[in-house]
């Protein structure tokens, strides 16, 4: 199946006041599928916003080209583009009723009463306000304003849907509805999503696809999946989520994998990588990977060490520990209710295991 969206290696700088100039976008390419939910995400600054602004116009390219649908958009103006945006600030029109905000473009664009009328209606019970129509924007709630600004952008059918960290105004609580909300909004409406976010446990839990960005460049594009279990480089691994990265050296390649001798002296049995002999590198351990339970883990690296800060977060304990060789270990453990004195008093001894399965090499080179 052709993608939806097509961008190849995307090229934007902007001049600064200074005198300089700034690469915002460096060569990106991505490609979105049909009804695909792909997020862009990465720390401010990154790029995030141009991307998504270039894919509907609102800035021009310097290099690169993008299609929609097969059909190039790379030279067209915003309003020719199959694409709407949801922004940060929904921007609705308070003194219109929210039937009037959902229809804004449809009148605009010249449809007959009756149509409108329908679209809206459907629109309205696709995100939940179905019979809130007459109601006034100020007689809404934050996430009943978000989604009529989805409403307002999906009623002209665009082939694609922009969101520029549309829930980040929201409270916590509000903000987890709404992602589950989008999520199968998204899957209803069957078309792609394009998501901003800096945040990535939203990025984690919504998308099919995710494409971590830093200094304008993709640094790897996958499933959430992939870029939490294999991230590409230390940044990757860094931005998603909490991890443990423990220096070591390659002492001997095998077929696939390779044995590699930790900074404290044991020897890790790597499954995969593509490192040489002699090569410094970092192994990823997740803090849900490193156990208490010796009897599951035989053969597993062993750390012995002191319990040095516990943090009980609902289920688990984050504990924080350093073993006798010197390594500093961070663990999301569940201990049974006998061990759990152990575990959660700082001081306490303990012993901790991981699975070779589980060591996972990443280089610290980002994409350059
Ligand atoms: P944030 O999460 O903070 O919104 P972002 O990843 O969306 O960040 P962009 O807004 O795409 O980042 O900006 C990328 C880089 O380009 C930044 O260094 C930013 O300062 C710069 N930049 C963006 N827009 C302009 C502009 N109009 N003029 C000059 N520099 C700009």
């Amino acid at each position: 199946m052709s993608p939806i969206l097509s961008v190849k290696d995307a090229t934007k700088r902007y001049s600064t006041p200074e005198g300089g100039t700034i690469t915002a976008l460096d060569g990106v390419s991505l490609d979105v599928q049909q009804n695909e939910f792909v997020t862009l995400l990465g720390p401010s600054g990154c790029g995030k916003t141009t991307l998504l602004r270039t894919i509907s116009g609102f800035e021009d390219l310097e290099g690169g080209s993008i299609e929609i649908d097969g059909t190039p958009v790379t030279h067209l103006p915003p309003h020719r583009r199959p694409v709407n945006t949801v922004f940060q600030r929904y921007a609705l029109f308070p003194h219109l009723t929210i039937a009037r905000n959902v229809a804004y473009s449809l009148e605009v664009a010249g449809l007959k009463r009756a149509e409108i009328g329908s679209r809206v209606g459907e629109m309205l019970e696709l995100v939940g306000l179905g019979g809130f129509g007459d109601r006034k924007i100020n007689q809404l709630s934050g996430g009943q304003q978000q989604r009529v600004a989805l409403a307002r952008s999906l009623v002209a059918r665009p082939k694609i849907l922009l969101l520029d960290e549309p829930l980040s105004a929201l409270d916590k609580n509000l903000r987890q509805k709404m992602q589950q909300e989008l999520k199968t909004l998204q899957e209803e409406v069957g078309i792609a999503f394009v998501f901003v976010t800096h945040d990535q446990e939203e990025a984690l839990t919504m998308s099919d696809r995710v494409a971590v960005l830093s200094d304008g460049k993709i640094q790897q594009f996958g499933t959430p999946e992939e870029l939490y279990r294999r991230p590409r480089n230390e940044f990757v691994a860094r931005f998603l989520g909490a991890g443990n990265l423990l220096g070591a050296t390659v002492s001997e390649r095998k077929e696939a994998g390779a044995i590699a001798i930790l900074e404290s002296g044991q020897v890790a049995h790597l499954p995969s990588t593509d490192a040489a002999r002699g090569e410094r590198i970092k192994l990823l351990i997740r803090p849900e990977d490193v156990r208490m339970d010796s009897t599951r883990d035989a053969g597993a690296l062993r750390f012995e060490g002191t319990v040095k800060q516990v943090l009980f977060v609902g289920t688990d304990y984050i504990v924080h520990v350093e073993s006798d060789d010197g390594v500093e270990l961070k663990a999301t453990l569940r201990p049974r209710a006998e061990d759990r004195g152990g575990v959660t008093a700082p001081g306490a001894r303990i012993t901790l295991f991981v699975q070779h399965e589980a060591l996972h090499p990443v280089t610290s080179a980002k994409v350059a």
